[in-house]
């Protein structure tokens, strides 16, 4: 099954790939000074990775984000995103070799998710696309922390899940950010329905449960904009306890990773 949906979303990856061009950086600058962001793809270890593998080099998406990152915001380092098999459904940074992984099975169970939910091959491709695209904003939230050493109170996890989505719904004003982290709740959604059994929850983990990252995304998706996403609350689909907070909850974190980054930004262009 794995396997099927894994070879399913390549299939399906190709036709999201005009849409997720859309990542231009919000203010691009021709300096180069500070580190760069190199982004390389392994040999997948099956057919499906490897397939995976060549989509993913050819259309070339994750090198125009790490440009946009690495155009935008000054790094002290050089940064490596590597997508690779990892024998785990993880992606993650790696401090000490300032190095950020995407795995080739993450993408794998993102495409798995989708299909159980009954998506067509072309939206398994493209939930697994705009997903990927989170967690990797995500991942690249934990190297800027790092690298920057921003100061973080509160679960790391939760603030780098807020940059990614404050990436992605600010830059993409046209509603396709929203959409786009409407995957992402999707598949929130769909891993806390396997971890139904209390007894399993990993109250102990570093992250907010799965179910708690799914209702504050819907939040920021409806804080960006709540008229444009006033069904998300008529639907019943997010609570009106927690809807009533979230555009003050948006602007706050819009604030204050703007001030977070602001003594490290590259100077617009003249
Ligand atoms: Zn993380």
């Amino acid at each position: 099954m794995k396997q099927r949906a894994f070879s399913r979303a390549s299939k399906g990856l190709v036709c999201t790939l005009a849409f997720a061009l859309c990542f231009a950086p919000a203010h691009a600058t021709q300096d180069t000074a500070g580190g760069t962001i190199s982004v390389s793809y392994a040999p997948g270890i099956d057919e499906a990775s490897d397939e995976l593998a060549t989509i993913l080099r050819d259309a070339a998406i994750f090198e125009d984000l790490a440009n946009g990152v690495s155009e935008t915001i000054r790094l002290p380092a050089d940064l490596s995103v590597q997508f690779r098999n990892c024998d785990t459904a993880n992606a993650f940074y790696e401090p000490r070799l300032q190095q950020l992984v995407m795995c080739y099975e993450l993408m794998g169970m993102l495409a798995q998710n989708a299909a159980a939910a009954g998506k067509s091959d072309e939206e398994i491709g493209q939930d697994m696309m705009f997903a990927s695209i989170f967690f990797f904003y995500h991942e690249m939230g934990h190297a800027l922390v790092h690298q920057l050493d921003l100061p973080i109170t509160g679960k790391e996890e939760d603030a780098v899940d807020d940059m990614a989505a404050l990436l992605l719904l600010e830059n993409n004003e046209d509603g396709s950010g929203g959409v786009m982290i409407a995957s992402v709740v999707q598949q929130f959604g769909e891993l806390a329905m396997k971890m139904a059994d209390m007894d399993s929850l990993p109250f102990w983990g570093q992250h907010s449960l799965d179910a708690q990252r799914m209702y504050h995304l819907m939040c920021m998706i409806y804080g960006s904009n709540s008229e444009a996403y006033a069904d998300l609350v008529s639907d019943d689909i997010l609570p009106k306890e927690r809807a009533e907070q979230c555009p003050y909850e948006y602007k706050q974190r819009a604030r204050n990773w703007e001030r977070l980054m602001e003594n490290h930004l590259k100077p617009e262009p003249a």
